[in-house]
């Protein structure tokens, strides 16, 4: 009796962090030893600031031989730190069977991981194991910058008769160092968000990071963007953590942190500044529209030379041509104060453009 009465008001306390914003999720990226969990849960609980616990039972690892977790032992150690904190908890779940285990153990949110949003089949066997079932659910990005994939996951949890979903932009993975651990894409979270524009979206610095020294950088990106909340793995004693130990940080200085964050309003009831704003919006409008005339224009001019190209028989691609152009628009980019980074996809995204305008007049 007293453990039904118990589950009733996590509901509760689970719908309100639900609903909440910004909503903070926080904890270690693995459950390691009894310790480690209540140690962490307690000192998160203390900040004050955080809504929702997160632990990693299962750990999908990319490769053999690393900690995978400790498994549904684990789950006992979240239940007792939830007791004495009486904040709820979310888990990775990726099979069946660990949707089940999960429950079995009265955790209050699930998500569904990376490495499982990828897979269909593994989606669906989520799914189905939810089928009847009053638990939110999170849903990481796939690995790969593949919307598709994730808003599939998002369909087959919807299907099941899941109500509460929301979204986690961890970023997504490439080859090579890189500045990230999984790069951001930014791009693909808003138009994610455009998609489901009643769907909370959640950042995880963590895993775009991979280290503590840019998560406060990306945290503040991510809140400028209008993201609902944030998770953000955290741990006693992070340089010794079995899993991620480069990019936990302790309860302390996850404090910190959200106290460093400018928290944003999505708008604000002022009419001088409306007024003001759409003005300067009056004028991108027209900027864009010169834009799209002087692209349109300059992929007439494009055709006449592919018209030329075909009457000779010549290539479309002719690289010299490419690099000059490229070299004369990274110096006045440079001039104008473009990035080199923006010139690139611009120019790259004109090319594309132009190369298929070509093609079709050689082609015709
Ligand atoms: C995690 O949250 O610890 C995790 C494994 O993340 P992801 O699925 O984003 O790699
Ligand atoms: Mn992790």
């Amino acid at each position: 009796m007293e453990a039904t009465i118990a589950a009733t008001s996590m509901k509760e306390v689970t719908n309100n962090a639900w609903k909440k914003r910004p909503l903070i999720i926080s904890g270690p990226c693995s459950a390691e030893t009894e310790e480690q969990v209540l140690a962490t849960a307690t000192q998160l609980a203390k900040t004050g600031k955080v809504d929702v616990m997160r632990a990693g039972i299962w750990k999908p690892r990319t490769r053999p031989g690393s900690f995978e977790g400790i498994g549904t032992k684990g789950l006992a150690w979240l239940q007792k730190a939830r007791e004495i904190t009486k904040i709820p908890w979310a888990v990775e779940v990726a099979t069946a069977k660990q949707v089940e285990d999960a429950l079995h153990f009265d955790i209050d949110v699930l998500w569904i991981g990376a490495r499982t949003t990828v897979n269909p089949f593994s989606v669906q066997e989520v799914a189905d194991a939810l089928k009847g079932v009053d638990v939110p659910v999170l849903i990481k990005n796939p690995i790969n910058p593949d919307l598709e994939l994730w808003q599939g996951a998002v369909e087959r949890v919807a299907k099941a008769g899941i109500k509460n979903i929301g979204l986690i932009h961890r970023g997504f993975s490439s080859y090579g160092n890189t500045e990230y651990r999984n790069a951001p894409m930014w791009h693909l979270a808003i138009e994610m968000k455009r998609r489901f524009p009643d769907m909370m979206l959640i950042n995880d610095p963590s895993h775009i990071s991979g280290r503590r020294d840019i998560l406060l950088d990306v945290a503040q990106k991510a809140i400028d963007l209008d993201y609902d909340g944030l998770i953000i793995e955290s741990h006693v004693d992070p340089d010794n953590a079995w899993s991620d130990a480069k990019q936990q940080i302790t309860p302390a200085r996850l404090a910190e942190m959200l106290d460093a964050i400018h928290w944003r309003k999505e708008d604000v009831d002022n009419k001088e500044l409306h007024d003001n704003m759409e003005k300067l919006r009056q004028q991108i409008n027209q900027l864009d529209d010169e834009l799209m005339q002087v692209l349109s224009q300059r992929m007439k001019v494009a055709e006449k030379i592919g018209q030329y190209k075909k009457e000779n028989n010549i290539t479309i691609l002719q690289t010299n041509r490419w690099n000059a152009i490229l070299e004369r628009a990274y110096a006045k980019g440079e001039k104008l104060g473009l990035s080199k980074e923006f010139v690139t996809k611009y120019f790259d995204a004109i090319h594309m453009e132009s190369i298929n305008h070509q093609n079709k007049i050689m082609n015709s």
